[in-house]
């Protein structure tokens, strides 16, 4: 793609065209070499007409209620004046080649609302439960104007604190009455959770609802604070009957306002910035270090000698980034 076709999706993008911001991800998720430049100069231009939106991550094991919630959410915070993003992130197995929402379509009220954008995104095989290019379609949605953007994750792993590199604050999502062993929530993903909400509050009865809420609230005091101290609070609503939607967005408003005022927020925004520095060199790096090595009989050879137990995996990967770092790879030219 030719650096006037860039321009070109830029502009029909930030003049709010919903295509040319599906296309632009489209291309940035693209993985062929020939796509790379294209990518990354839209990604600069991005990012500088962009304005900062509120990112807010929302967690939660399958069937919680997320996508229910997230439309939901999404048609009160258009009501309230916002365009709003989702990028929700279809966990496909790179193993199974499936996805568990494959035969779901989500968020469909949502998706038709003009002011309204939904991306479900790969994970494209990466661990951290969050898509590839996650960090990338964020500064595209910010440029074409959504000023809230969502992003989903689902599940229960470690991966999910992936999200929290991502966003300005988390939401978790659970349901009420179902034991308090956490629904196998990890401690982790709680510590990282700045709201915990407990969905489906319709299917209990109002004392199961609030000895839930207390004990969790009461659970939350053993970990470790999140922001300026605050323990994440806990809210109750019913995605279904749309109720206690309005306290979620008030409480994420506060939220955001105190870490404005504090200068919370921007001294997140410039550690995910760093952040994004060392990713990315990290993935030029891998792709370069796998593309050199692909055709190298050395990397062969030390693979049949791992197998036959005459090199240790250790040794051999030591080998390889030996040969990497002398292998006289140009270094690159300054721009
Ligand atoms: P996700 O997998 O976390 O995205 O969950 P979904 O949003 O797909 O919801 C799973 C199921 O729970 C669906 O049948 C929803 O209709 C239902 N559900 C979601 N929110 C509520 C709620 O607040 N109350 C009740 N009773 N059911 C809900």
């Amino acid at each position: 793609m030719s650096t006037n076709t860039t321009e070109g999706l830029l502009r029909r993008l930030t003049a709010g065209d919903r295509a040319a911001l599906a296309q632009a991800i489209t291309l940035v998720e693209s993985q062929a070499d020939a796509q790379q430049a294209s990518a990354a100069e839209l990604v600069s231009a991005a990012l500088a007409v962009g304005v900062p939106s509120l990112r807010v991550g929302i967690t939660g094991i399958p069937g919680v209620g997320k996508s229910t919630l997230i439309d939901a959410l999404g048609h009160a915070l258009i009501n309230q004046g916002h365009r709003v993003a989702v990028l929700a992130i279809d966990p496909s197995s790179a193993r199974s080649g499936g996805s568990i929402l494959g035969d779901k379509t989500r968020m469909e009220r949502l998706a038709v609302h003009e002011a309204a954008f939904v991306r479900p995104t790969s994970t494209g095989g990466n661990l951290g439960g969050v898509g590839r290019r996650t960090r990338e379609t964020i500064a595209l949605c910010e440029a074409a104007g959504y000023d809230r953007v969502l992003v989903e994750t689902v599940g229960v792993g470690q991966n999910e604190l992936e999200v929290d590199h991502l966003t300005d604050l988390n939401v978790l999502v659970m349901m009420p009455g179902t034991g308090d062993e956490l629904q196998g929530i990890k401690r982790g993903i709680m510590e990282a959770a700045d709201i915990i909400v407990l969905n489906k509050s319709d299917e209990v009865d109002l004392a199961v609802l609030t000895r839930a809420r207390n004990d969790l609230q009461q659970a939350l005091h053993l970990t470790h604070p999140r922001f300026h101290g605050r323990i994440a609070k806990v809210l109750t609503c019913s995605a279904l009957l749309g109720k206690g939607l309005s306290e979620l967005i008030a409480h994420i408003d506060v939220l955001h306002a105190d870490r404005l005022a504090a200068g919370l927020w921007q001294q997140r925004r410039s550690e995910q910035l760093r952040e994004w520095v060392w990713a990315s060199a990290e993935e030029q790096l891998l792709n370069q270090f796998r593309k050199e090595l692909s055709m190298d009989p050395v990397r062969t050879g030390l693979e049949v000698d791992v197998t036959y137990g005459r090199t240790s995996p250790a040794a051999a990967a030591r080998c390889l980034v030996d040969r990497f770092r002398t292998s006289g790879a140009p270094p690159r030219e300054e721009q």
